[in-house]
This record gives structure tokens, sequence and C-alpha cells, in this order.
């Protein structure tokens, strides 16, 4: 190889690192899915200072000989870690390949690595291979990077702080963690550890050891499929959420992948289960047909695109919605009670990653990282997923609650025989009327009321344009509406579940809703949004005294709902003491 070329290459692999290599999460990633291709199934990764001084991945797997070790890091390279008949394997082949050269090209690498009898070790500097040695005989692979960039100006312009670094690297190393049951994974920071899952190829008990017992003892299981996907995994009950997307784990045949449509649909299933703004933890693994997965993606941003999106979405959705509802999801007043007091007690090492949809990541000095929350070995998966009593939704449609009093006109106390009950009582109301109100839309059978007195409305040009152009959604609806002069409306009749007294109110903001969503009006958006609207006005507001009737019949009618747990807008409408924690609350019971 002339000199020229082989400047040329360096020099390819130095821009390549650019892209590919911008972080220690990425060497990490590359070095720790080379492990998982060799096959190893317990992979250490010691990181120093967040990687930014030094990252080793040390895996149990096949190894490679020598041959195969000297070609690890040229580019192009082709080598038996790589499993053929995986699905990302005919994109990442080649890209891995040059993934493993470019790291080599600004940092400094050791690898020792044997296939059981010889082993070899390799040392390459910005792309110089420096030395070929025999080494040890130990199975398996490891491979050190330090001086990450030290060869490139703009080595600031790439690395971010220690704990920005660190916070990257753990936040990817748990989905793989998640994405591989079976593999016991061990991360840790300067020799204190971070990250530690067992193995055991149970799920749960990986989601156990990565977020602890109060999430792992608040999952649903979830396993469905169509003619093309299997779709598996756990997703959080809604008492359980986080700040960010962050927490939903994607796999596609138990690859990290990452999808804005499937993350949009997991999004809605949970819509009026949970605040906007607030994420569900979600592990999924989808299994298909390579063939499905589009080929022409950038194997380092996870990003994939697939045949089918409409159909897997809609599997995702589905599978989702229908295991919360089926599940019974009153959270217990206690049980959120000391949950906040452990959170606020305790700094979750997750809180402080860098998130995309969180620029302001927490900054803490390192050594204020405390020790894995995972090191919970007393354990007993059955036993605390078993203790979460679970009522089916439909059972819940028997219960009956006696309502005991008002509390600041805004709460209802109730009892049965099971505890004790605070409802919310704008949320019960608005989550009945949402309810009614969706119904009476789908049903498509309207009753329609005259207006006594008509109403006008006066719109700018603009705005009389966007009504025209949806005026017919909101005729089939039921609601008559004429043209009255210049830009000028008139509603002469209008469906019946508008609420007495509140009609002009109502229609007025429904018009507003029509003109402000007319840009890619979507008419299954602005139903709902409309239905959340309505409900929301109709609704016993705070601060209004409610009869001993008024709250009976408002409970009576919420049992009957399908989500009797949130108001349309994912707010909690019950709390619950069950008579335990009372007599525990009042040491009846020690
Ligand atoms: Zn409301
Ligand atoms: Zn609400």
């Amino acid at each position: 190889m002339s000199k020229i070329r082989v400047m040329d290459e360096l020099l390819a692999n130095k821009i390549a690192a650019g892209e590919v290599v911008e972080k220690c999460a990425s060497v990490l990633k590359e070095l720790v899915e080379n492990a998982i291709d060799a096959e190893g199934n317990i992979i250490k990764i010691n990181l120093e200072d967040g990687g930014l001084s030094k990252i080793e991945v040390i895996d149990n797997g096949i190894g490679m000989d020598e041959e195969d070790a000297k070609l690890a890091f040229l580019r192009h390279a082709t080598s038996k870690i790589y499993k053929d008949d995986d699905l990302f394997f005919i994109e990442t082949l080649g890209f891995r390949g040059e993934a493993l050269a470019s790291i080599a090209s600004v940092a400094e690498v050791f690898m020792h690595t044997s296939q059981g009898e010889v082993g070899t070790c390799v040392h390459i500097k910005g792309g110089k291979l420096l030395e070929v040695s025999k080494d040890q005989a130990k199975k398996g692979t490891s491979i050190t990077v330090t001086n990450l960039f030290y060869n490139t100006p703009a080595r600031l312009k790439y690395l971010k702080s220690e704990i920005t670094e660190l916070n990257n690297c753990v936040s990817f190393l748990e989905k793989l963690a998640l994405a591989n049951p079976d593999i016991a994974f061990t991360l840790s920071n300067n020799e204190k550890v971070i990250v530690k899952t067992s193995g055991s190829g149970n799920l749960l008990k990986v989601i156990h050891e990565i977020y602890g017992l109060n999430v792992s003892s608040n999952m649903l299981e979830i396993k469905n499929s169509n003619d093309d996907f299997v779709i598996s995994g756990f997703v959080s009950k809604p008492s359980i959420l986080k700040k960010n997307r962050n927490h939903f784990h994607t796999f596609v045949n138990n690859r990290v992948v990452r999808n804005v449509e499937i993350n949009r649909s997991i999004n809605d299933a949970y819509d009026t289960y949970k605040h906007e703004g607030f994420y569900p933890i979600v592990v999924i693994n989808i299994e298909t047909d390579p063939t499905l997965v589009d080929v022409n993606i950038h194997p380092t941003k996870q990003d994939i695109k697939m045949s089918k999106m409409e159909d897997l979405t809609k599997l995702i959705y589905e599978t989702i919605k229908d295991v919360l509802y089926k599940n019974l999801l009153i959270p217990s007043a206690i049980y959120e009670e000391e949950k906040n007091d452990i959170k606020d007690n305790f700094i979750d090492p997750r809180s402080l990653y860098h998130y995309e949809d969180s620029p302001k990541a927490k900054v803490l000095p390192p050594d204020d990282l405390p020790d894995a929350p995972i090191i919970q070995t007393r354990l007993d998966l059955n036993a605390s997923v078993g203790d979460v009593k679970i009522i089916k939704n439909e059972e819940f449609k028997k219960l009956k609650f006696t309502p005991v009093g008002q509390v600041h006109g805004t709460y209802i106390i109730a009892e049965n025989e099971d505890g004790m009950f605070i409802f919310d009582q704008h949320a019960v109301h608005e989550r009945i009327n949402y309810e009614m109100v969706t119904k009476k839309i789908q049903e498509q059978q309207v009753n329609i009321i005259p207006l006594l007195i008509p109403i006008n409305i006066e719109l700018n040009n603009s705005d009389y344009l966007a009504l025209m152009e949806n005026k017919s959604v909101l005729e089939e609806l039921g609601f008559k509406i004429e043209d009255f002069g210049i830009n000028t409306i008139i509603i002469k009749e209008h469906p019946s579940w508008l609420k007495e007294g509140f009609e002009e109110e109502n229609i007025r903001s429904i018009i507003d809703l029509v003109i402000s969503s007319a840009k890619g009006f979507n008419k299954d958006k602005f139903l709902d949004s409309m239905a959340k609207m309505v409900s929301c006005k109709m609704s016993v507001k705070a601060n209004e005294h409610l009869s001993m009737e008024q709250m009976k019949k408002l409970l009576d009618d919420l049992v009957k709902c399908d989500n009797p747990y949130n108001c349309c807008h994912g707010r909690p409408s019950i709390m619950k003491y069950t008579n335990y924690e009372l007599e525990k609350m009042f040491k009846r019971v020690m």
C-alpha cells in the first residue's frame, strides 16, 4: 500500500470518526454490540471519568484469531465477529467495520482476544498498528479505548462534560440490557458499579434491576401479534411516569431502535390515562421478518423505517390500550406518598441523563452518583408482582361508593367495604361527560335541538374561510350553520349533548377550535379535542358545593366509565386508602 493511500485512509477514518464517534456512548455502543455479536453472555464495561479517560469492554464471547484481530480495525474489515444471519448485518457490517476503524483512528486502542487457545494482543494508535503480540489464552475479547480524539483539534466539539458522557453511556447500556435479558451486563465508572444485570433471561427482572422494585411491580405485560409482527414486553401503569420519552425502549429483533411513529403510537395509547408531557416506561420487542426493515438507515442513529408501519403502530396502540383498560388503575394515596419521599431523598442516576428533550440535564459531580438502586437482591419477582392486586375493569363496574362528604367544595370523600376514597369532583364529572360525548359522536345518530335565540358569530376573512372549509364536519355533528352577511354565520340548531345553559359558550369554543385546527385538519383529532373541551366546560368546577345526591349520582356514573381513573386530560380522579393503610396510619396494626 502506498503512503498516499494510507494517508487517505487515515483521513477518511478521521472524517468518519466525527460522524460515527461523536461521544463516548457511540464508542461504547460499537464495542458492546460487537461483544453481543461475539455471543458473549457476560459483558463488563469499565469507564474512567465517564468514558473520557477510558472505555473498556470485556466479553466472554467467541474471540478472534490473530488474522481477524489484525483486520478488525481496518476499514471495510470483515470478520467472524459478525453474525451473518442477523437482520442488521447487511447494512451495518461495512459500517461497523468502519466504526471500529474510525475509533482506532482517533484514539489509542488495546485489544486482547482469544478463541481459547493462543491469544492475540493488538495495540493501535491514531490508526497506526503499533504492535501485534501473543497474549494469554482466556477466551473472549477485551478492548480498551483511551485518549479519545487526542489527535483531533476539535476534540471539545465532540465530547461533552464527564457527567453528560456518563449519562449517555449508562442510558444506552440500559437499553442494551433490556434488549438482551440473557446477557449479564456490568457497567462501572471509576470502579463504582452503576448498572448491573444478572442475565437471567427474565425481562421483568432486568426492569427491576434497572428501575427498582417500585417500577417493576407496576409493569403490565403485553403480548400480541398480527400477520407480520409479534410484539412482547412490559408497559408501566400510568402511576409510573417520567418527564421524557427516553424510557420508551423499543427493539426490533432485539436490536435497539428508535422510531417516531412507534413512539407516537405508545403515547397515544396512554391518551387520557396520563398527563400531557409525562411518559410511561415501556419496553417492547418487535419480532419481524428482517426484510420488512428498511436498510437505508444510518446505523449510529438507531432510527429505523419499516414497511407496514401502519399495521405495526396499530398493533402496538391497541395492545397497550387494551392492557390499560383491563387493569385497575386507582393509585393508592399512601403508596404515592411513600414513593415520592423516596424520590426526594434519592438521587436517581437516570434523572441526571442528558436527554434530547430536556436540554438542561442536572449536573452533579460524579462522586455523588449513588450506587445503583438495582442492588436490592432480596427480590422475589413472583411475590412482588403477585402482591399488586390487579382488579379487572369489569369488576370495577360493580363497585359501589357511598359519599361521606365534600372537602373544600372540590373533593368528594367516599367509602366502601375496601376502604376510603377521595375523588376530584371535576375530574370525575369531566370523565363521565367525555365518555358520554364521545359515544354520542360515534353513534352518529344525533338529536338536534333548535336554539331559542340563534347565535350570530362574526369572523374575520381568513377565519371565515377556515370555518367554511370544515363546515361539513360540524353539520354531521348536528349543528345548523347558515351564512348571514359578510363573514358572519348564524347557528340555529345544535346537538342535544351540549349542556343546557352552556350552549353559546360551547358553540363559540367549538367554532374557535375548528378554526385553530384548520391547518392540516384531522377529523378524528378534532372530534377528540372537541369532546375534551366540551366535557371540561360542562363539568362541575372546584369550589362548587354539591349535595349528597349529586355526589352519589357522580360516583354511580363514574363506575360505569371505561376509564374511571383519569379525567380526559389524564389527571387522576380517584385516590384510595385501603382499610389496612388506614389502620397502619393510626397504628391499629403494626
Ligand atoms: Zn377540565
Ligand atoms: Zn381534565
